[in-house]
């Protein structure tokens, strides 16, 4: 299947690269006839462009989970800070302008529904079974265990799980997304189908 974005994706702020939203496009495609998609940690909507194009394609929806506050890496001072995203008024991270200026312009909003909240508050009654679920939240290991259990219990038998920023090496990142790939792969409810640069993708088989 040819991918086709409604945007010049490199106007999008985020730190996917384009082979893993291509895989992401291409899992979310694969899971359209499984459940509805969700997203944790959208930023600004990079890959929620990506899987959201896939799922405006198949007729499915993505849910769009990101408190919008930023994660412990782009508060002020910190590595990945980018002031233009900072509200002054509130003196708080915001990236949700962004995120709905995007999905505007990407014509996705009859097919995306932002989820403005933590991710366990989200979780708090969720009931509904999906079919892939892209965790890309905070990066301690607490949000990323919280992550790991709040959603992948949600994903049906050959649904899909993928997860950005594997680092098997210490050296190269932190290690929480790969502690909850580890925990995904140990828990023999999931098995790889691959990985795309830094992002892993299993496959639910119980
Ligand atoms: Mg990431």
């Amino acid at each position: 299947m040819e991918m086709t974005l409604p945007l010049d994706i490199e106007t999008v702020k985020g730190f996917l690269n384009p082979k893993e939203g291509e895989a992401l496009y291409r899992l979310a495609a694969d899971a359209s006839d499984l459940g509805p998609c969700l997203e944790v940690g959208s930023y600004c909507g990079k890959s929620t462009v990506y899987i959201g194009s896939a799922c405006k394609l198949m007729g499915n929806t993505l849910f769009a989970l990101d408190h919008h506050r930023g994660s412990e890496e782009h508060q002020p001072g910190e590595e990945y800070h980018d002031s233009e995203l900072f509200d002054p008024r509130a003196q708080l991270m915001d990236s949700f302008h962004s995120f709905r200026g995007n999905m505007r312009r990407a014509d996705l909003e009859q097919t995306v529904v932002p989820v403005v909240a933590p991710s366990v508050v989200a979780a708090r009654h969720w009931n509904t079974p999906l079919g892939l679920v892209f965790i890309d939240g905070g990066h301690s290991l607490e949000a990323a265990l919280t992550d790991y259990r709040s959603w992948t219990r949600h994903i049906v038998p050959g649904g899909f799980l993928a997860i950005h920023d594997i680092f098997p090496n210490p050296e190269d990142g932190g290690q929480a997304p790969y502690e909850i790939y580890q925990l995904a792969l140990n828990s023999a409810q999931f098995e790889l189908v691959e990985m795309v640069e830094t992002l892993g993708i299993l496959r639910r088989i119980q």
